[in-house]
């Protein structure tokens, strides 16, 4: 079995591995890296050829990506896990791509702005499915902040490789079921020939809180706010299960949600299509500027206090719809007293934590209240990681997803139940290969 470790060994985004055995290869994720894409001002990735999206980080580099390659398989729907297939998957051409019904919703969204050419595949979580006569993957159920995340175990002749990237451990998700644990141990009893595993929150101290701790923190927020001034939310638009607690609350309260921007539009009616989101009587979707502009009038005329406009922008992007309300380019505006809940985190990066402080000045200066870290994490923690090596007992290690300092915060926790580096805890950056 040899592994190569195409992307996200030295960064947080653009997932890549590939995995090769007796000369037939498999791929899970393709993902992209988006502070790259950040950096560049007036970046449109749409526009530019996959040669350039490799040298300018932005995607992962596919040269060191040997052998006939059967699958691409895609474990979750998160941009840095799946925002090169569009442009990458064309080099397989004969290679289907494989996805829960989520993932794949968002790569048939994909195909209306870009030619895909292979054939797409969908499988439930529970499922297994044939690559070829020897490889079969298998998705087995889990939690992260996206519907319908898996890991996936790959069941080859030279063993079962476990790739475990992104997850967390949630009993009580808000939608969804909780892990499939009982897969998870019977696979630890059977034999885990590799663990391939998500290293970016290892280093916190604690397991991750539930999504129903997120809820509560929504909710004890919200039902405080001071209704007679304006309350904007935002959040992650691929974060629905927290969308369904926020509208579900709202309504609750008696305001009427407004879902708005771009992504939110996108990843909500998918969510809506699938039947995983049910969205309140008076809640609407709008995606496009017109729209917004328009209801944004309308809430003005009819009063703040009666909607909550739950918006794109909490990491604090200038073209999101946060950050023109706070410049005052919408007919909303931030007055003093109105309330900004960001129900998020800052994804740790230099250009995000500039951006934050940069809104966050601005709205402080209009009087704005605002409200901070209404969120938990959908990244396993230092514990979580404990759980699942106790439960999957892997052979081997490669930690990934993270830089050099986050995969080896991973090795030091392997160490701690046996493990050692380069015996069977490997530290690999993008492009190299471990032959197990
Ligand atoms: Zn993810």
């Amino acid at each position: 079995m040899k592994i190569t470790t195409v992307g996200g060994y030295e960064e947080v985004g653009r997932n890549m591995t590939a995995i090769e055995v007796g000369g037939d290869t498999f791929i899970i994720d393709m993902g992209i890296r988006l502070d790259r894409v950040m950096i560049h001002e007036d970046t449109d990735i749409s526009k530019m050829g996959q040669r350039e999206l490799i040298e300018k980080g932005i995607f992962p580099d596919i040269s060191k990506v040997k052998g006939n390659v059967k699958a691409i398989i895609l474990g979750h729907g998160h941009l840095d896990h799946i925002g090169a297939v569009a442009k990458l998957s064309r080099n397989y051409k004969s290679a289907p791509i494989i996805g829960t019904p989520y993932t794949m919703e968002l790569i048939k969204h994909e195909r209306r702005y870009a030619k895909i050419p292979n054939q797409l595949v969908t499988l439930e979580q529970g499922e297994t499915i044939d690559i070829t006569s020897k490889i079969s993957i298998e998705f087995i159920r889990m939690t992260h902040s996206i519907p319908h995340s898996t890991m996936c175990a790959a069941h080859t002749p030279e063993g079962t490789l476990v790739y475990a990237n992104d997850f967390k451990l949630d009993d009580t998700p808000v939608l969804g079921k909780k892990p499939d644990y009982d897969r998870l141990k019977q696979l630890g009893r059977d034999g885990v020939k590799a663990l391939i595993v998500e290293a970016v929150s290892v280093s916190c101290e604690w397991r991750t809180p539930s999504e129903e701790i997120a809820q509560k923190l929504v909710e004890d927020t919200l039902l405080k706010s001071d209704p007679d001034s304006g309350v904007l939310l935002t959040t992650f638009s691929s974060q629905i299960a927290r969308i369904s607690s926020i509208v579900e609350i709202a309504s609750r309260m008696g305001i009427t949600p407004l879902l708005l921007g771009r992504s939110m539009e996108k990843y909500t009616s998918i969510a809506e299509k699938l039947k995983i989101l049910d969205m309140p009587e008076g809640a609407h979707v709008y995606g496009d500027q017109k729209s917004i502009r328009r209801v944004l009038e309308r809430v003005v005329k009819e009063g703040k206090e009666k909607y909550l406009p739950i918006v794109t922008g909490h990491q604090g992007e200038p073209d999101a719809l946060l950050s023109k309300i706070t410049a005052g380019k919408l007919p909303y505006k931030i007055k003093k007293d109105d309330q900004v809940i960001f129900s998020s985190g800052v994804i740790p990066n230099p250009i995000n934590v500039a951006n934050r402080y940069a809104l966050e000045t601005k709205m402080h200066m209009l009087g704005a209240r605002i409200f901070k870290d209404a969120h938990v994490s959908g990244h396993a923690s230092k514990e979580d990681h404990r759980d699942v090596l106790k439960m999957l007992k892997p052979e081997n290690i490669i930690p990934c997803h993270g830089n050099l300092t986050m995969l080896a915060s991973y090795a030091e926790l392997a160490e701690e139940h046996g493990y050692s580096i380069d015996k069977d805890v490997y530290l690999r950056r993008n492009g190299q290969n471990i032959v197990l």
